[in-house]
């Protein structure tokens, strides 16, 4: 595809925002063009149960709900499109995207909604068994299968920490849960959920020294109390990363006004960003609440917002 392609709506990421505000979008005959970026289905497709989502009295698995999601946008004939957006032009209307292979995209409206990545503690060792699937993940619903019956590191004290840290008990031997202060973030129910597990042993004010490995698969860690500054090591052939994540929003800087952590700022209230036509939904402006139901919230608010605007242009 060389010609450029124009259109009434783009939205760039497939979460739960990129989702619904396709199902809006496309209802209000905006015939959307979803790109579906890097993870299709966002972070939800690496989570296990969501119990919290409404409408789902028994629960619904993350990858589920996104297929339904992604089913329910088609159904009234949103164009959803593997592959990713690479490159924007915001100084003009109408907005400009590539995509990967140089497609470029003319849009009247765009709607954001790329979320956020998980964050690394940035130790060579540690990049260096993750890049080779050498045993350091930071998806613990993905890979902890692969640790069945064995010993792993998990490090962080948020509810993901917590939840992937059940998740990994009820697979493994042993989870050694590394906490760098003296207390967690995670609600008091995650919480107590991971102290009452006997299969769970939390170090607080213990963070990772050094990845310990043979050069192709992980042995263990090098633990180091930041109080004390004594040093352990442990042997563990997996090691879980859940500290947190960075928004996806490197694309849009030279654009959009982002925080001092990189999330997009919206005007209160509303979906808009400081250009005109182009809107956010989800986590990719949310450091704050970062639920499914808050990102398909959003999304909505991104379409209706891009529809108004729309609907004002054409007069
Ligand atoms: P959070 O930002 O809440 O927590 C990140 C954790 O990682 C913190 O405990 C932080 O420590 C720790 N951390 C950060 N950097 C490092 C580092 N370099 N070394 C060691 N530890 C580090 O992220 P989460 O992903 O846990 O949660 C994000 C949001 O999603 C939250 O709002 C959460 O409530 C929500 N969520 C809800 C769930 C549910 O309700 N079922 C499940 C999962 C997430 P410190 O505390 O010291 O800053």
């Amino acid at each position: 595809m060389s010609d450029i392609e124009k259109i009434k709506c783009l939205i760039i990421g497939s979460g739960p925002a990129g989702y619904t505000a396709a199902i809006y979008a496309a209802r209000a005959s905006m015939a959307p063009v979803l790109y579906q970026g890097m993870q299709p289905g966002g972070q939800l497709t690496t989570t296990n149960e969501v119990e919290n989502f409404p409408g789902y009295p028994e629960g619904i698995t993350g990858p589920e709900m996104m297929m339904q999601l992604e089913a329910q946008a088609k159904r009234f004939d949103a164009d959803i499109r593997s592959g990713f957006i690479t490159k924007v032009d915001f100084s003009s209307t109408p907005h400009k995207a590539w995509t990967e292979d140089g497609h470029e995209i003319h849009s009247d409206t765009i709607i954001i909604s790329t979320g956020a990545s998980a964050k690394y503690l940035g130790l060579e060792s540690e990049q260096h068994y993750l890049k080779n699937g050498g045993g350091v993940s930071a998806c613990a619903v993905c890979d902890g299968f692969f640790y069945r019956g064995q010993d792993v590191v998990i490090v962080g004290a948020g509810d993901s920490a917590c939840e992937e840290a059940g998740y990994l008990a009820n697979i493994c031997n042993k989870v050694t849960m590394l906490v760098r202060r003296d207390e967690f973030r995670a609600s008091e129910i995650m919480k107590n959920r991971v102290l009452e597990n006997p299969k769970i042993d939390v170090r607080f004010n213990t963070e990772i020294d050094e990845v310990l490995g043979d050069g192709n698969v992980v042995t263990g860690v090098r633990m180091i109390n930041n109080k004390t500054q004594e040093t352990e090591e442990i042997s563990s052939t997996g090691v879980f990363i859940a500290i947190g994540h960075k928004p996806n929003t490197d694309i849009f800087k030279d654009y959009l006004e982002l925080d001092e952590t990189g999330y997009i700022k919206n005007i209160p209230g509303t979906s808009k960003t400081n250009v005109e036509g182009v809107f956010v939904g989800g986590d990719a402006a949310d450091h704050v609440y970062r639920q499914a139901i808050t990102a398909a919230g959003t999304g909505c608010m991104a379409a209706l917002d891009a529809e108004r605007y729309l609907a004002a242009k054409e007069g």
